[in-house]
Formats: structure tokens, C-alpha cells, sequence
């Protein structure tokens, strides 16, 4: 890939190339074991409504590449990496390395084909920037590890996938990248890997008062960070003027050469870990609206613990990104695939009769209330001044 010819996509803003979805049948073994809220089917109902729905026509499915261990010591620790291949072989985890590295708890469970699944996520999100670097958009909802340290697993994450996607950009020659995460918890890992990189700034919307506990507004890292911890029962206008006040305005000054945008699917309205209240076409519109910033866009998923919001989330993502028209009401070979699905955490009495039938949500709208105006203008304030030094350096340099 010829660097200029990315940073020339870049500034035209323009997407050349039709979008692209990247992802594996890996994921259709559920994996996590049992009593995990991942132990649930995710990527293989979307993979398959996308299919029902005729939404692979001319193969823009592309299938994931799986990341080596060169790949993962670039960010990962080399004795993280070697105790995950260790527990691998060994079908266990050792006593020291539950210690040490956080895997093969109730948390980070040790589960058959963890390893393989792991690295192609992290494989898939390298070649999702690869992809998209011509000046595409590449969907790789598999992805989304974010809470994932160079050190060891946490928050359900064993290697942190984003981390490599936004190292491919930079190893690409593209010299600012945004990145955006609407998950429902803070975008802790991915801050923390690039926080002293002027190169990358995130920022990170996320339920206050929520694991991972970090992220508050005053939070900036080390100035490449924004943070704007929303309150329960966020809703679709809230989040509308939380992108159009505060994220899209800062990103525009920022002028990214690629974007990464993470669209945790937890902060829907029915996700039994959060409190958010959100439509999934109020993330479809934000997810829209920062793809729109630069031509290079990879967006991968994250959490997600409700299958019904999750897969209509996901797969209706892919809709609006391709092009397609959402449907009004499902065909019933999609719907089949819907009223398949099964939860613990979800009382069956609890599944909304929408769930099965259709792809978007009613809309959420409500109040903007002021605790949201608040943050949004503190937001502002902490992440304006180190914004206008990137831009006054980077001016310097041109
Ligand atoms: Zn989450």
C-alpha cells in the first residue's frame, strides 16, 4: 500500500472504494463457557441475517486474517503472549499465570479455541485498517476488545484488536487517527495504549459510574484523550447533541487521516449491563456521522450482551454502511433466525415482540437533561487546549 495514495484518500474525504466485512466463522462457537454474559451467540446471527437478507451480494465479505505472534508482541507482552499459547497446548491455565495475567477467571474465563479466536480478531482489525486504507469503510464488528492491556486480559478482553487497527493506519503513513468509542464503558485500553501519541486522540462516551470506573470528564490522558461519562437512561437526542456539540466539532479540528469508531452495542436500551436507553438508530446516525470524517474507516462492535439488540444492532450497521435500506418488517427467514436465539440474562418474558420482527428501534428522543449540557461544556473545556496544540505542532511540521 503506497502511503501517499492513503493520505490522499485521507484528505479527500471522498470513500473511493464500496465497503467492506471483515469477519470469521470462529465466532460462531460461542466460546466464554457457561454463566459468562459472552456465552451468548453474536457475530453468527449477524453474519447470518446479513445472509438472509441478501447483504453479501458481490462478496463484500472479506474472510479474517488471524494476527501471528510477531503481530501481538508489537503492543501485547511477550510472556502474556506465551502464557495464553502455553494455556492453549495445555487445554488449562497455571495457577501463576491466572495470577499474574488475569486469564482463566470468572472474568477472563479460559475456554477452548480461546487462542485462535483472540488473534483473529486482532488479525481481522490489521486487516481492516489494510483494507480501508485505499479510502474505504471496513466493517469488522468481531472486533472491539477494548479494554484489552499490553500485559494481560481484562473486561471479558484478552488482546486489545483496536490497539492494531490503529497502529496499521499509522504504520500506513496516515498521520492522525480519531478514535471513537460508543461503547457503553469506557474506552479504557485503547486510551491508554496511545494517551502519550500525539498522533491519536480518543474519545470515549461511556454510562458514568460504570466498570471500568475510569474515563470522568476531567480525564485526558495525557491531552490526547476526551471523555464524556453520560448519565442512565442516556437517550437518542442526548446522544445526537453530545456528537454535534462537542465530539464531531473537536474532531474536525483534530482533521484525522482515519478514523476507528467502536460501537459497543450495550448502550441500547435492553442491555442487561448498562442503564443507557438508546435506539440503535440513534448509534447508527453517530457511527455515520464519524465515518463521514475521513475517507480511511474501520468500525469494529464491542460489547453487547442482549442477542436480539446485539445482532439487529450489528447487522443493521452493515445495512446503513453498505447501502442498503433497512426493512420495515423482517422476511421470515431472518425472523426465524431471531426467535432462535436464547439468553440467562434475559427473562423470556422480557423479549419485545420488535426484537423479532424488525431491524430498527422506535426512535428514543427525549430531554436533553442538563447534566448532559454540563459535561458535554466541561468536555470542551479540559480537551480544547491540547487539541489546538496537536493542530498548532502538526501546522508547525507542514
Ligand atoms: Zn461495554
Amino acid at each position: 500500500m503506497d502511503p501517499n495514495n492513503s493520505r490522499m484518500a485521507a484528505k479527500s474525504g471522498l470513500k473511493r472504494y464500496r465497503p467492506l466485512f471483515v469477519s470469521s466463522e470462529v465466532y460462531r462457537e460461542t466460546g466464554y463457557g457457561s454463566n459468562h454474559p459472552l456465552a451468548i451467540q453474536r457475530i453468527g446471527t449477524v453474519l447470518d441475517l446479513c445472509e438472509a437478507l441478501g447483504w453479501f451480494a458481490d462478496a463484500p465479505y472479506v474472510d479474517s486474517a488471524v494476527a501471528s505472534v510477531e503481530d501481538l508482541t508489537r503492543f501485547h507482552a511477550p510472556d502474556y503472549v506465551a502464557a495464553l499459547q502455553e494455556a492453549d497446548r495445555a487445554g488449562k491455565v497455571s495457577t501463576q499465570a491466572r495470577r499474574t495475567y488475569n486469564i482463566g477467571t470468572m472474568e477472563n474465563p479460559f475456554f477452548s479455541g480461546l487462542y485462535r479466536r483472540a488473534t483473529t480478531s486482532v488479525g481481522g482489525s490489521m486487516m481492516a485498517a489494510r483494507l480501508a486504507s485505499d479510502g474505504r469503510t471496513v466493517y469488522h464488528p468481531s472486533g472491539g476488545t477494548h479494554h484489552g492491556v499490553a500485559g494481560g486480559a481484562k473486561g471479558f478482553c484478552y488482546f486489545n484488536d483496536v490497539v492494531f487497527a490503529i497502529l496499521t493506519f499509522l504504520d500506513l503513513g496516515l498521520e492522525r487517527v480519531l478514535y471513537l468509542d460508543l461503547d457503553a464503558h469506557h474506552g479504557d485500553g485503547v486510551q491508554i495504549a496511545f494517551e502519550d501519541d500525539p498522533r491519536v486522540l480518543t474519545v470515549s462516551i461511556h454510562e458514568e459510574n460504570r466498570w471500568p470506573y475510569t474515563g470522568a470528564v476531567d480525564d485526558t490522558g495525557c491531552g490526547h484523550a476526551c471523555n464524556i461519562p453520560v448519565p442512565a437512561g442516556f437517550n437518542d437526542s442526548e446522544l445526537r447533541f453530545v456528537m454535534e456539540d462537542a465530539v464531531l466539532p473537536m474532531a474536525r479540528r483534530f482533521a484525522p487521516d482515519a478514523v476507528v469508531v467502536c460501537c459497543g452495542a450495550d448502550g441500547l436500551a435492553g442491555d442487561p449491563l448498562s442503564t443507557m436507553a438508546l435506539s440503535n438508530v440513534a448509534l447508527w446516525d453517530a457511527v455515520e456521522s464519524a465515518v463521514a470524517l475521513a475517507a480511511p474507516a474501520v468500525v469494529v462492535g464491542g460489547g453487547g450482551y442482549n442477542p436480539w439488540t446485539v445482532a439487529r444492532c450489528w447487522t443493521g450497521l452493515w445495512g446503513r454502511l453498505a447501502g442498503f435500506e433497512i426493512p420495515d418488517r423482517l422476511p421470515a427467514s431472518a425472523t426465524d433466525i431471531l426467535a432462535s436465539l436464547e439468553s440467562d440474562l434475559i427473562d423470556e418474558e422480557d423479549v419485545e415482540a420488535n426484537w423479532t420482527t424488525t431491524l430498527a428501534d422506535a426512535p428514543n428522543d427525549g430531554p436533553v437533561r442538563p447534566e448532559v449540557a454540563g459535561v458535554v461544556r466541561k468536555a470542551l473545556k479540559v480537551v480544547g487546549h491540547p487539541v489546538i496544540d496537536i493542530l498548532a505542532n502538526s501546522n508547525k511540521r507542514a
